[in-house]
């Protein structure tokens, strides 16, 4: 049983964390990755990392052959499947232990049992344990399903026995929706999602709360519970926020719930690591509904409250050791509070997003963890769950916990995909949650509409609008070739409103922005607002905007820009004139902007220019608009002169780039 290496059968987040406490206690430690993931943090920890795909799960992180070949080209002893992949699945143990390896879980029976919705459920009533009132049986047939639904009687939920994660769920209202076609749809979903098309009906509790119970057992008899979590504030029944311990506990409930999940795991002879998870109803009664049979994602707000490392004791069960403590020992302080950082759209329905990771920066400070394995450069793919890490924070107290928490999600910056911060820090901040009232109904209620992002406000748009400015103007100077006329030029300019077209969330909005002494003068959305930048890098910018101070931090790529300031998580895009057209800025072709009056040309033919370097005046809308050239060349026709009178669009320079005066 002993062993002196790991093998991770996972990534991301968990695959890190298992190394971690894995190296801690000396072992050598082995992950699996794949293209995608080769510059995720767990393959840099590991102490040796092995390649076994391209991108896809099913040929990858899946592929119980693969995961073996590894384990044995590398010497592992022992496998650590994480949570999701094959941590549930009954055969992959099988396998591992056939081949003389330690699968760190409980035995492959017990995931069996509690991976099958209708047999846990027998088993549990059998034990004792309360469950939610419903069918589980194995006549599967419409008649027998149908009598025992109106049995149940409404609302009601199907689910698949084999389902997980939130999905193959169906609420069923009332009488009036046609319950045998809802039935024959749930079957045929679940077949093709599981492979099983088996159901189970069970009573729809009306606004509950979800709690669940960590507990541990070893091989000589010992089982523990370490407390509940709170998980109710879910979107599609998957969970964001996960707290412990549950805002309305009491010793008696938490002796109850930690007595009958203690019973769920001797029921199949659990060892290792285990949730039982429950409803939690307005009256005070819980329903077991299922047992996970492996390390939770949220299992860091019990770590934080108990003191203990769950992966520890996995690997301390799984050496054959006896649990360190006993129940009597375990003592639970202060609170912990956590929320998924997911790679998706909340104010789009939740979805996915996709891109690559330009910026990451984990919070620090006083009772905040973050729990990630994101890397700088790396792929947010659609291969893999959205989750790209968890951020957590401690306090002595609920309410400080939860401050901890919205300052930590402020500060976890991860700018080149869209993620839910905003959203995070949205509903951490709301009435019912900040009074720990939130049930499974939370986010309908907090949300009635869906969530939707505030706007973009003025000073936004201004800093926005001065930072595109501003770098222009640092680029310039650092380019070779023009650091005096440049560094001239650039004190004055521009003397008269630039017109900047901005895109924020499929709009544009303009801009008018023109230098001022010691900053800039932005007019948007009627407003006329003085930028005052205060402190810049390439990555940071401090500025006063009117008479508000932002500082964000910042990507800036071409015509990108992607802004992180306190919670909000914006992306904008210039629009440069023609962009949108073959043949646009980055081209070298100056069009303009919109229809106006040639007031003066700068430029000959052979002069050599800057991106950011005034090429002609035009007026349009009553004003002077500046026409910079986009990037660095050698003006090589200059087709419009002063007065004429031009269409939007219009060419009006050529400049042929010049990609080695770039620094
Ligand atoms: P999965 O295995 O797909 O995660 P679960 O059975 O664990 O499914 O349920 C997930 C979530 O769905 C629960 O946390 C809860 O919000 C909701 N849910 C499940 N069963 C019921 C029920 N009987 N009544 C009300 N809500 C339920």
């Amino acid at each position: 049983m002993a062993f002196g290496s790991i093998l991770v059968a996972n990534r991301g987040e968990i695959a890190l964390r298992v190394i971690k406490t894995a190296k801690g206690l000396g072992l050598r430690t082995v992950a699996v990755y794949t293209d995608a993931d080769a510059k995720a943090g767990h393959v840099k920890a590991a102490d040796d990392a092995v390649n076994i795909g391209v991108g896809p799960v099913g040929d990858s992180y899946l592929s119980v052959e693969k995961i073996l070949t590894v384990a044995k080209q590398t010497g592992a002893e022992a496998i650590h499947p994480g949570y999701g992949f094959l941590s549930e699945n009954h055969e992959f143990a099988h396998t591992v232990i056939d081949a003389g390896l330690t699968f760190i879980g409980p035995e492959p029976g017990a995931i069996q049992t509690m991976g099958n919705k209708a047999e846990s459920k027998r088993l549990m009533i059998e034990a004792g344990v309360p469950c939610v009132p419903g069918y589980q049986g194995t006549d599967q047939s419409d008649d027998v399903l149908m009598a025992e639904a109106s049995c149940i009687g409404y609302p009601l939920i199907i689910k698949a026995v084999a389902g997980g994660g939130g999905r193959g769920m169906r609420l069923v209202f009332d009488e009036t929706e046609d319950l045998q076609n809802i039935i024959a749809q749930a079957r045929s979903e679940a077949l093709n999602a599981f492979g099983n098309s088996e159901l189970i009906i069970e009573k729809a509790i009306i606004s509950p709360r979800h709690v669940e119970v960590q507990l541990f057992a070893d091989t000589h008899g010992n089982v523990v519970h370490l407390g509940e979590r709170d998980c109710s504030v879910q979107r599609r029944h998957q969970k964001i926020v996960e707290e412990a311990p549950c805002p309305v506990m009491t010793p008696k409930l938490r002796q109850a719930m930690g007595q009958a999940a203690v019973d769920a795991a001797k029921a199949v002879n659990y060892r290792g690591a285990g949730t039982v998870e429950f409803l939690l109803d307005a009256s005070g009664e819980f329903y077991f509904i299922e047992m996970n049979t492996r390390l939770q994602v949220e299992h860091p707000v019990t770590e934080l409250i108990t003191g203990l490392d769950l992966v520890e004791l996995q690997i301390t069960v799984a050496q054959g050791d006896p649990l360190p403590f006993s129940q009597e020992d375990v003592v639970l302080s202060g609170h912990a509070m956590e929320v998924r950082l997911y790679a998706e759209d909340p104010a789009n329905g939740y979805l996915p997003t996709t891109g690559t990771v330009n910026l990451w920066r984990e919070a620090v400070g006083k009772g905040i963890r973050v729990d990630g394995g994101i890397s700088q450069g790396q792929e947010v793919s659609s291969f893999y769950d959205p989750m790209l890490a968890k951020i957590i924070a401690y306090g002595p107290t609920r309410d400080v916990a939860r401050r901890r928490l919205i300052s930590a999600v402020e500060k976890t910056v991860l700018l080149g995909t869209r993620t839910n911060t905003t959203f995070l820090a949205n509903l951490l901040a709301k009435e019912g949650f900040e009074k720990g009232e939130a049930t499974t109904a939370f986010l309908d209620e907090a949300y009635p509409d869906g969530y939707s992002e505030e706007d973009v406000t003025a000073e936004e748009f201004a800093l926005v609008s001065s930072l595109f400015f501003e770098r222009q103007k640092a680029s310039a100077l650092t380019k070779a070739g023009f650091v005096a006329d440049d560094q001239m030029h650039w004190t004055s300019a521009p003397l008269t409103p630039a017109s900047l077209k901005i895109i924020v969330n499929d709009s544009t909005v303009e801009c008018l922005i023109m230098a001022v002494r010691g900053g800039w003068c932005v007019a948007v959305m009627d407003q006329n607002l003085i930028v005052d930048v205060l402190e810049i890098s390439d990555s940071s910018v401090k500025a006063k905007v009117g008479d508000r101070t932002l500082e964000a931090t910042y990507v800036l790529e071409g015509d990108s820009l992607q802004l992180a300031s306190r919670a909000r998580r914006l992306f904008f895009k210039r629009l440069r004139a023609g962009a949108q057209e073959e043949g646009g800025a980055s081209s070298g072709l100056v069009k303009a902007p919109m229809p106006g009056l040639v007031i003066e040309t700068l430029v000959k033919v052979g002069d050599t220019v800057s991106a950011g370097a005034r090429l002609a005046t035009l007026e349009a809308m009553k004003m002077q608009h500046q026409i910079l050239a986009e990037v660095d060349g050698k003006i090589e026709a200059v087709k419009v002169s002063e007065g004429d009178q031009i269409i939007d669009g219009q060419i009006m320079i050529e400049i042929a780039p010049n990609e080695y005066l770039v620094a």
